[in-house]
């Protein structure tokens, strides 16, 4: 079987790792250069679009900023997976607040921006500190500004007003500005959906970011209050979307009650432990579910986590002398911050976890993988 991914990037990649022993073959379109590649070697091929669309038995997204033309060309292949406003959903944050109104969802307060009037009213409705988000563009935090006092207010909106006047009549430009919310923690939850409506769901993930970009996921116990609101979340919203594939959600954790921070019509960095922490990942249960197979198990095997290798070229090698941890490179030019791949380990226990993470904080420096350390010893004495 062959499944065109929209995307060259990580996600392509491990998909087609985790398709090849289910003989699912995986082709991947770069948007940006508008080749058709190899996912793994990025060797490009001479295939068009067109063809690739009328040659492949799925289509599927590796992320959700496609241009309109492509995927409204996808969707009417009827081959597309999840669907077109599926998609739409994940790459538009006033689209995706409008779907968790709603459903009842709970999500972080918020106004839509498109002229200054906006940012005033936002000011006064949120109160301040206040975080604008770009409502089109942005991933690993970017396109995000924190207005704090009102002293930062002029500098934000001249910067603000160059994303908005970017913007065209066909592909309107928003922001929205969310209340900061002082949340305990940062939790996801990740599962599939297949074309029966059948659902399957990973443990919740705990999830440390740094500067707005994920560096540290551990999947452990969790309260079942929280599991019971993550799950009827991800249900309501597969359910009304008629998601077929891998959806994720992110929470905020805010004294025990769960608030939505964004929805991702896709595979998730914060799913990438359970290519060993269970034995069926979400690579492969999101390529069941666009397949029109059977979904996997979701039960994770023990205590997991996973550490974002960031801008680092390498990694030392006693990495791997620590039992049950392997490496998981992307095969990408390092620039600095930038995803270069990442580090899984599962464990018996989580205590057994927590030694492993600091054993591992040995070699990792604190500079470049912030928490492992912490989180470690937090976990072996619990
Ligand atoms: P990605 O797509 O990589 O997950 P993103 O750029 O789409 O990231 P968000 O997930 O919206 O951005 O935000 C990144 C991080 O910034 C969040 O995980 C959280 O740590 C912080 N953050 C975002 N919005 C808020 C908020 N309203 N209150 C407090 N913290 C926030
Ligand atoms: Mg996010």
């Amino acid at each position: 079987m062959n499944i065109l991914v929209l995307g060259a990037g990580q996600l392509a990649r491990m998909m087609s790792l985790a398709g090849a022993p289910l003989n699912i073959n995986i082709i991947a379109y770069d948007v940006d250069s508008g080749m058709l590649m190899h996912p793994l070697t990025l060797r490009s091929s001479e295939q068009t679009l067109s063809e690739a669309i009328a040659e492949c038995d799925a289509i599927t997204v590796e992320f959700e900023h496609i241009p309109d033309e492509v995927l409204t060309q996808c969707a009417a292949s009827g081959k597309l997976y999840p669907g077109k406003q599926a998609i739409q959903v994940g790459g538009d944050r006033s689209i995706e607040k409008a779907l968790l109104d709603k459903i009842g969802v709970p999500c972080a307060p918020y106004q839509l921006i498109t002229n200054r009037s906006h940012l005033d009213l936002a000011i006064g409705k949120l109160g301040l500190p206040l975080v604008i988000k770009t409502c089109q563009a942005g991933y690993d935090g970017k396109g995000q500004w924190w207005i704090k006092a009102g002293s930062d207010v002029e500098q934000i909106w001249s910067e603000m007003s160059d994303f908005l006047a970017a913007g065209s009549i066909n592909a309107p430009h928003s922001m929205i500005a969310e209340t900061m919310i002082p949340f305990q923690r940062e939790v996801s939850v990740i599962g599939a959906r297949d074309r029966a409506g059948n659902m399957a769901i990973y443990p919740v993930t705990e999830n440390e970011h740094t500067h707005g970009v994920l560096t540290l996921s551990v999947a452990k116990s969790i309260s079942t209050d929280i599991h019971r609101q993550a799950v009827e979340a991800f249900s309501k919203l597969a359910s009304e979307m008629d998601y077929v594939g891998v959806l994720t959600i992110e929470f905020f954790d805010v004294d025990g009650q769960l608030m939505v921070n964004e929805i991702a019509p896709r595979v998730h960095n914060s799913g990438h432990w359970t290519q060993q922490g269970t034995l069926c990942s979400q690579f492969e249960n999101h390529l069941r579910a666009v397949a029109g197979l059977p979904l996997g198990t979701t039960e994770a095997i023990g205590p997991s986590a996973m550490i974002n290798v960031l801008g680092q070229p390498e990694i030392p090698a006693e990495v791997l002398s620590v039992a049950n941890v392997t490496s998981h490179w992307y095969g990408k030019s390092q620039r600095p911050g930038r995803k270069m791949g990442h580090i899984n380990l599962v464990a018996e226990s989580e205590e057994a976890l927590g030694e492993m993470l600091v054993a591992l904080s040995a070699f990792l420096p604190e500079e470049y993988y912030p928490g492992v350390a912490r989180r470690g010893r937090d976990l072996s004495q619990d």
